[in-house]
């Protein structure tokens, strides 16, 4: 299991809205993530949510793409 070591935590403060579907990540009505990854169809990085991650058949880990959680400041990466 990993810990999420705060000292050393990483947090995005790019933009916030999908670059698939327009969405705001940050909208109260979305789930709290936001995905910075590689679209495995055209090669290119870009913000996604949650929805077109799984669409897009995005994954997480190194050079393949990060997820970040909205604490309610801050956009913290959980995984990648
Ligand atoms: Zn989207």
């Amino acid at each position: 299991m990993k810990m999420i070591d705060m000292k050393k935590r990483v947090t995005w403060t790019g933009k916030t809205q999908c670059d698939a579907c327009g969405f705001d990540t940050k909208h109260e009505e979305g789930d709290g993530v936001l995905y910075d990854a590689q679209d495995q169809l055209t090669d290119t990085w870009g913000v996604f949510c949650s929805q077109c991650f799984r669409e897009l058949g995005c994954r997480v880990g190194t050079g393949l793409g990060q997820k970040y959680r909205w604490d309610g400041e801050e956009w913290i990466k959980v995984a990648g």
